[in-house]
């Protein structure tokens, strides 16, 4: 088959990767002038790392398998790092159960109801049914109503804002499944991973391969227009691709089958209208596309170290951050980035929220000013080596409640000749490129056959 993948972030990546390993011919267009997507790369001067942090689980063994299988397995680092709780003006190791009993912002009868909630949520046998209930009632009964307001509502508020009180329990049963796998053990601390390099690197070897594989990659290709065209003689029918060409004109190529991996909302604006039904079915099956967080993050490489933490929590609503993420208490900051502290400030906010358009420098002083240095007072502006925003308008498909996929067993299918397979697909899961890895994989294993027919 002949086959499109529109979108170049890891999910059509991988989707093409797969597509070329089965035999198919495979262009991929990407609007913007770099491959990645959310995963894409950043020069920051002396050194090149993600627009945005990532970091990868011991047991994010589809993601691992497939940087293995495209040769970056030896460039796997893991560290152990740490996770802090800021609060009350103070700070807090949250490294494993004694940090957890010495929390003094809770009474023993609250930690004791935590804890225990934490252990009943990875063990929750149905998650799906965690889609009907909001986290504050879900949290409420499970951990008092002292717990939630204190522990949990400034960390909702903190990642989902105005979203905070609609958001289904299935996003904390989701979180706290993956944050608790990542620590072997009761009491162990937590290790993460990253590939040397950063997602540049995997990006850069993933295009070669499809290279390799005889794949088209089309950068700074915007697809405007996708038109079914009715097979003649009876023949299946195909689909017009449509794309803006880097020259300026427009580009047309014809394809057998088309996968859409943007958002479903995005695929309304560029499909003819005898595939809007498909659109509008893939919308009603995975309500999560309804809504999405966005982020605006500023990253700052410092001339030294800001904190011990991998990752800062914020359990005081007048930051006006998600958390702080220093990745250099994760990566090596010799061999990746120069020798400086690699900081990012990110603020969750709706797809539609207009300060996602603000200007850079206004939204650098909201997160320094109004973030950062509520947390640092002290915080000098001499330590900044380089600054700058990142901004993404369609991150994570929101799992509000009443959001469960129309069918708890449903999965995308395939049609032909267009289909949509995006995040919003992910049920019951945290937003993650293990999870992107797994569903593509499962995807094409499900419909393995259907690919090899004529
Ligand atoms: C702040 C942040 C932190 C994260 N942390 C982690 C982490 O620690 N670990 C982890 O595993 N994951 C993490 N993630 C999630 C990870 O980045 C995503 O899982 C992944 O990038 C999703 O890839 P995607 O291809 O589905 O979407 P995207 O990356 O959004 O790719 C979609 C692509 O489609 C393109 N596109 C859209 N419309 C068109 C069109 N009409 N024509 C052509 N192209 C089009 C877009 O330009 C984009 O490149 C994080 C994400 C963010 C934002």
């Amino acid at each position: 088959m002949k086959c499109a993948v529109v979108g170049g972030g890891l999910l059509g990546l991988t989707f093409a990767y797969r597509l070329t390993g089965l035999g198919h011919a495979v262009e991929v267009f990407e609007s913007a002038p770099e491959l990645g997507g959310l995963t894409c790369a950043h020069d920051y001067g002396p050194f090149t790392w993600d627009r945005f942090y990532h970091c990868i689980l011991p047991q994010d063994q589809a993601l691992i398998g497939l940087l293995g299988e495209i040769g970056l397995g030896a460039e796997l680092r893991w560290r152990t790092t740490g996770t802090g709780y800021w609060a009350g003006g103070r700070f807090f190791d949250m490294n494993g159960n004694a940090d957890f009993l010495r929390f003094p912002l809770l009474s023993f009868i609250d930690k004791g109801r935590l804890g225990a909630t934490i252990v009943y949520a990875t063990r929750f046998a149905d998650p799906f049914q965690l889609y009907g209930v909001t986290a504050e009632e879900w949290l409420t009964k499970t951990c008092g109503r002292r717990t939630y307001e204190v522990f949990w509502r400034p960390l909702l508020k903190a990642k989902f804002g105005t979203f905070h009180d609609q958001v289904a329990a299935v996003f904390i049963w989701a979180t706290l499944t993956r944050l608790f796998g990542a620590r072997a053990g009761a009491g162990a601390k937590e290790q993460l991973g990253y590939a040397s390099g950063g997602y540049a690197r995997i990006l850069g070897t993933l295009a070669r391969k499809l290279g390799e594989r005889g794949a088209t990659i089309h950068l700074r290709a915007p697809v405007t227009g996708i038109e079914r065209i009715p097979g003649a003689n009876g023949g299946a029918d195909t689909c017009d691709v449509v794309w803006t060409h880097p020259e300026g004109g427009p580009g047309r190529a014809r394809f057998d089958q088309v996968f859409f991996t943007a958002p479903t909302g995005l695929a309304a604006h560029v499909v003819s209208d005898d595939l809007k039904p498909h659109v509008d079915r893939m919308a009603s099956d995975f309500p999560t596309s309804h809504a999405y967080l966005g982020v605006a993050c500023a990253v700052l490489a410092l001339k030294k170290p800001l904190t011990p933490y991998y990752v800062l929590n914020i359990g005081d609503e007048s930051v006006e951050l998600t958390g702080v993420i220093e990745m250099t208490n994760l990566v090596d900051r010799g061999a990746e980035t120069a020798g400086r502290s690699l900081v990012y400030l990110p603020r969750y906010l709706g797809a539609d929220d207009e300060r996602l358009a603000a200007p850079d420098r206004e939204l650098l002083d909201t997160l320094v000013g109004r973030g950062l240095k509520r947390i640092f007072p002290d915080f000098s502006e001499s330590d900044i080596d380089y600054a700058g925003v990142h901004r993404a308008r369609y991150v994570q498909p929101l799992p509000l409640v009443g959001s469960a996929p129309a069918d708890a067993k449903k999965l995308a299918g395939f049609e032909r000749p267009f289909q949509i397979v995006n995040t919003s697909m992910l049920t019951c899961a945290t937003l993650n490129n293990n999870e992107v890895v797994s569903m593509v994989d499962g995807y094409v294993e499900r419909h393995g056959e259907a690919f090899r027919a004529p």
